[in-house]
């Protein structure tokens, strides 16, 4: 999955004929300074492209149009260096179909006091300028982010850096593809949802397969290949002579090849299992989906196809970050009044990227699913600031929840084999749980040390779904009405599909 510099977001700066051809040639010079700056910056994972200052309705629409058409482009970063009318912008920006950031920025970080003049001001007059860019998309009902801040102020280049890793994932999610090896678990409702609407808002599109087209996928691996792939366990994670040379252990490593295969044949990008249809599979995929999730790969159990679609968009966020990104249930809780703290774990599939330390190998009885023993990888989590993020259909419209939680020190657990995190959820157990449960949070979560709420809330914007955060300035009665304010937003502005 790594795309760094491949993609590109376009420097973007309006201005207008009015002020000579001078102050032109130097209206692009500083704009080309600025973009250099960002694409040099090592914080900012893609190129920043500068592109030929606009002046005039034509040029806008035309680079608008270069930017749908073109593969790489992800987004584009507007600044008015002077004063651009905004009725120039109108038809451009009712058809790009890129996200866009508006950045509020000048050249010069001080006034120069002794040497102002006239002319200075009409070149640097973004203060204004971005002013009357900010109310055509006010007006137009448009997303976008706005980040204001000299061009080389560090915090202002940390939410641009935010804003294109949300823009790279997408991207990425517009041509995402998830396999769904078999359906649904049984009643749940959670995790179903409209494929069709998911697609039309958010971008992936979902395929459903029979347990035994993975199965012949499975059978088709050579015992050299597994051989092969137990001796990178050992190279990778704890593991003792007996567990290596079990058959268990070998029947783990032939389905994650044989679902390897599968999804790269399919260029799958998220899966889903459900260990209710386990057809023809030995042993519910634990450490395959454990291994897979690390290179990458989207995952939801139990037919979660919206977790997987948000797992894989939150990998590609959080690429070459430190820290990690996993599937994640709420398991269980400890309501000591002395702190108060969420066991999240699953079955087995928990992603060895937030692992603390090395992880080993195990094999241990499933109590549920009725199969064989099947291998896992056993670990903990570092202590830290952390995100559970969940993606709901309401019906007529999807709702991302985000919940900013600390990770914190879990006690020995000498009789769970499952790798697990220990959290508190902001601003403590009982109000964030209230406030989930009130917004309709799932069980399953996308859950990362790797990014913050800022890189979802952008994602959101981007997709024009609702965004509740839950941190810790959360207040139940205020939160209550603003779910109750929103469906009224969303119903006017969406419509029902
Ligand atoms: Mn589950």
């Amino acid at each position: 999955m790594e795309t760094k510099n491949i993609l590109e977001v376009w420097f973007v700066t309006g201005t207008q004929h009015l002020y000579g051809p001078e102050t032109l040639k130097q209206v692009a010079f500083d704009s080309a300074k600025i973009a250099s700056s960002l694409d040099k910056s090592p914080k900012i994972m893609q190129k920043v492209v500068f592109k030929p200052v606009l002046t005039t309705p034509d040029s806008i629409t035309e680079l608008c149009t270069e930017a749908n058409n073109s593969k790489n482009c992800i987004g584009l970063i507007t600044w008015m260096h002077t004063f651009s009318p905004a009725k120039m912008w109108i038809r451009s920006l009712s058809i790009l179909n890129k996200p866009f950031l508006h950045f509020h920025t000048q050249l010069n970080r001080d006034i120069p006091w002794e040497s102002i003049d006239m002319n200075f001001m009409n070149l640097n007059q973004s203060a204004h300028g971005d002013r009357e860019f900010g109310f055509i998309n006010t007006r137009m009902r448009l997303h976008r982010k706005v980040v204001v801040g000299h061009f080389e102020d560090p915090e202002a280049i940390d939410r641009i850096a935010v804003w294109i890793r949300a823009a790279a994932a997408y991207n990425d999610a517009l041509s995402m593809k998830v396999a769904r090896f078999g359906d649904n678990m049984r009643d749940v409702a959670v995790t179903e949802g409209n494929k069709v609407s998911a697609q039309i808002k958010m971008g992936y599109s979902v395929y459903g397969f029979g347990i035994g087209d993975l199965v012949k996928s499975v059978n088709e691996i050579s015992p050299t290949a597994i051989k092969k792939l137990i001796a990178e366990y050992g190279d990778e994670y704890n593991l003792t002579k007996a567990v290596a040379s079990s058959d268990t252990l070998k029947e783990a490593a032939r389905i994650e090849l044989g679902m390897e295969a599968f999804l790269n044949a399919g260029n799958f990008k998220a899966f889903t299992t459900t260990f209710e249809d386990l057809y023809g599979l030995k042993q519910l995929p634990g450490l395959a989906v454990q291994r897979l999730m690390a290179k990458g790969y989207g995952f939801g159990a139990e037919g979660d196809w919206k977790t997987a679609a948000l797992v894989r968009s939150m990998k590609v966020m959080s690429m070459g970050l430190q820290g990690g990104t996993s599937f994640m249930e709420d398991y269980t809780y400890h309501f000591d009044p002395k702190g108060m703290r969420v066991l999240g774990a699953h079955m087995l599939e928990v992603c060895p990227t937030i692992a603390l330390a090395k992880p080993t190998v195990e094999i241990h009885p499933l109590s549920i699913g009725g199969k064989e023993d099947p291998a896992r990888l056993v670990f903990k989590t570092a202590p830290g600031n952390a995100i559970n993020v969940s993606v709901i259909d309401l019906g007529n419209r999807f709702r991302m929840i985000v919940n900013k939680v600390e990770v914190v020190k879990c006690p020995d657990m000498p009789n769970l084999p499952v790798a697990s995190v220990l959290w508190k959820p902001l601003p403590d157990l009982k109000r964030g749980a209230a406030a989930w449960i009130l917004a309709g949070g799932a069980h399953h979560t996308g859950f990362s040390t790797a990014i913050d709420s800022e890189y979802l809330e952008d994602f959101a914007e981007m997709m024009g779904i609702e965004y509740i955060l839950i941190d810790e300035k959360c207040e139940l009665t205020s939160l209550r009405n603003e779910l109750r304010w929103n469906e009224v937003y969303f119903h006017i502005s969406e419509g029902i599909f």
